[in-house]
């Protein structure tokens, strides 16, 4: 079995809600037991800041599935909650988006799938999440907890747990 890490983010519909069922989803698509769960975020649009704020969060599964079957397993499940590719802008709108941080200690360099996630160390909206539920893993040398430290969570805020 592999610790995977996945980021979860969206801003079209009831995102907190798409994030209950994400997340049954990939337990139930991919025989993993989920490990950890941070609280959900709400949080500046990076990249394309001309729309509403994300909501993000960060789980923690373990699973025996292949790194490549995994992130087709996603894509399926982000399909299934109203993700339409050839309909959106990068990094703009959408309903669900989940990406693999990192995969035990896997690094791939492939366009399809880069291990861990190039971006990871650069974006507080992963981070903040991330550092809630293994603020000391390593990953590629650093944790997300120095990580975090280099930059600005500013305009991140937890939300309370849904009852
Ligand atoms: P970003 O990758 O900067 O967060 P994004 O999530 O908006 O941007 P997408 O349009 O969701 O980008 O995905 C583009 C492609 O990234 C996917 O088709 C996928 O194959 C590839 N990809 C590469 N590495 C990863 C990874 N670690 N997790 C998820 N997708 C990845
Ligand atoms: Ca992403
Ligand atoms: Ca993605």
């Amino acid at each position: 079995m592999a610790s995977v890490l996945i980021a979860l983010g969206g801003n079209v519909g009831d995102v907190r809600a798409t994030f209950t069922k994400a997340i049954a989803n990939i337990c139930g698509m991919t025989q993993a037991a989920l490990t950890a769960r941070s609280s959900d975020y709400r949080t500046p649009p990076w990249g394309d800041e001309q729309q509403e704020p994300f909501i993000n969060a960060c789980i923690e599964i373990e699973t025996g599935l292949d790194p490549h079957a995994l992130l087709f397993t996603l894509h399926k499940i982000e399909k299934k909650f109203g993700r339409d590719r050839a309909q959106e802008r990068h990094w703009g709108p959408r309903t669900l988006d989940l990406d693999i941080l990192a995969y035990d200690d896997v690094q791939l360099n492939k366009p399809e799938l880069t291990l861990p996630h190039p971006r990871l160390f650069e974006r507080a909206f992963v981070l903040v999440p991330l550092a809630e539920i293994v603020p000391d893993r390593l990953i590629a040398g650093q944790t997300p907890h120095q990580a975090l430290a280099r930059l600005s969570a500013d305009g991140i805020e937890r939300l309370p747990d849904l009852q």
